[in-house]
């Protein structure tokens, strides 16, 4: 009978029954204070939720004002500006696998996880990959890396500007990029955490390809990212011979739906319109402001984890502001303190890749000090709860008085 032979064929994977997004997510939402994704703006938010034409007219002047005002987050004049549907690491991938192919040389620049992935890439596209390895807790030296350009002659250098795995600020980048010019090299950075959250000059530092995703210093969603290529770099990736095996990632395809309104792939429309928010909000603010945001937030938050009895993990010479490393007391794992941190006060912090640190992002709308006093509080009951005594007036205390006291007025 064909009705029992279709139950039988229908049956073979049977309709699951699953809960609903309301009985997953918490009630209140948690307050998102790890080293990313962070806390997106209410306007960022509702243009997430807009589906337009991907390649009508009103898509068509969104995306010309993302590449005008990404122009200004990054610095640079060149047109060479892209959107990328994809992780910050989609982005680095667009940046290498255009830039770099069989038998390109390589010089990359590994201070930890995310350095060290852009040399996996590297090598994945058939580079001749060769690192610069940075011990941790430390940044390479101008002096290093002349030596390294010396040996491996590159024809790329990367580096990351802050490598938000353990928390460490490249200071020399400005001068690491001036070196690989001179030697002729091209420079890819990758600024995922940073970008918008501190100095990054493309242009006048010399720098031929920036990165970086959504979901950090530019308080977009996760998932659409940007890129900038200078014109020497574009002038490489128009010059190959042998195409892009990343389809998906060639440039020279997605030129076609970032410069000529044409097709490549759907883009992601409602996360290219979060983006434009995003960026809508960081030229309201002005990069200046929003740096001195950064930096005020940040410090006043390093002052305020001491002030518990904490200890920084990051040296203050190369500490990065973006994504502040908290070294975990004896007797405690990292997933020990998040998991706490979590349940108990609805913060969720990070840990990071097998080191024994925690991490409070500082991107963004992170940087706000309402979001500070209740991570701090709820960061010194954690521990407090886990065993470790803490100064929790102390911490507070410092916190507010960096706040209103001398990096204020500096600010
Ligand atoms: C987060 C991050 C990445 C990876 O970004 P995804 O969006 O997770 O792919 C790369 N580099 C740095 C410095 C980062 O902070």
């Amino acid at each position: 009978m064909p009705t029992s032979s279709f139950t039988q064929v229908s049956s073979v994977v049977p309709c699951p029954v699953v809960e609903s997004l309301d009985a997953i997510l918490p009630e209140e939402p948690l307050l998102m204070m790890g080293a990313g994704p962070v806390p997106i703006p209410a306007a960022v938010a509702k243009a997430n939720t807009i589906v337009i034409n991907h390649l009508g007219g009103a898509m068509v002047k969104v995306i010309g004002q993302v590449k005008t005002m990404a122009r200004y987050v990054f610095q640079t004049n060149s047109k060479w500006v892209l959107g990328v549907a994809g992780p910050g690491s989609a982005a680095m991938e667009m940046a290498i696998s255009n830039l770099a192919w069989e038998g390109t040389r390589v010089l990359s620049i590994r201070n930890g996880f995310f350095s060290g992935r852009m040399a996996e890439m590297g090598r994945r596209v058939g580079a001749r990959v060769s690192t610069l390895d940075v011990d941790d807790r430390s940044v390479a030296s101008l002096d290093q890396v002349a030596d390294a350009i010396r040996r491996e002659r590159p024809e790329i250098v990367t580096v990351v500007q802050g490598e938000t795995s353990n928390t460490i600020w490249n200071h020399h980048l400005k001068g690491i990029a001036a070196l690989a010019k001179a030697a002729g090299a091209l420079v890819i950075v990758d600024a995922v955490c940073t970008l918008s959250t501190m100095p990054l000059e493309m242009d006048a530092w010399g720098i031929d390809a920036v990165i970086t995703g959504g979901q950090k210093g530019l308080s977009s969603i996760p998932g659409v990212s940007l890129i900038a290529f200078s014109d020497a770099a574009w002038a490489r990736v128009k010059a190959r011979t042998a195409p892009n095996a990343h389809w998906c990632l060639d440039a020279s395809l997605a030129e076609n739906f970032w410069h000529n309104a044409g097709y490549h792939y759907t883009a992601p429309v409602s996360g290219v319109l979060a983006l434009h928010e995003a960026l809508r909000l960081v030229c309201a603010e002005t990069l200046e402001k929003r740096f001195a945001r950064h930096l005020k937030c940040s410090l006043a938050l390093q002052e305020g984890i001491k002030a518990l009895g904490l200890k920084l993990y990051a040296p203050e010479a190369c500490r990065l502001n973006s994504v502040v490393g908290i070294e975990v007391p004896a007797g405690l794992s990292p997933a020990d303190i998040c998991g706490h941190i979590s349940r108990h006060h609805q913060v969720e912090i990070s840990g990071s890749f097998g080191l024994p640190i925690v991490r409070i992002g500082q991107m963004g709308e992170q940087c706000r000090e309402h979001n500070l006093f209740r991570t701090l509080h709820a960061l010194g009951r954690t521990m407090v709860g886990l065993g470790v005594p803490m100064d929790l007036p102390a911490g507070v205390a410092a916190l507010e008085k960096s706040l209103s006291g001398s990096v204020r007025a500096a600010a």
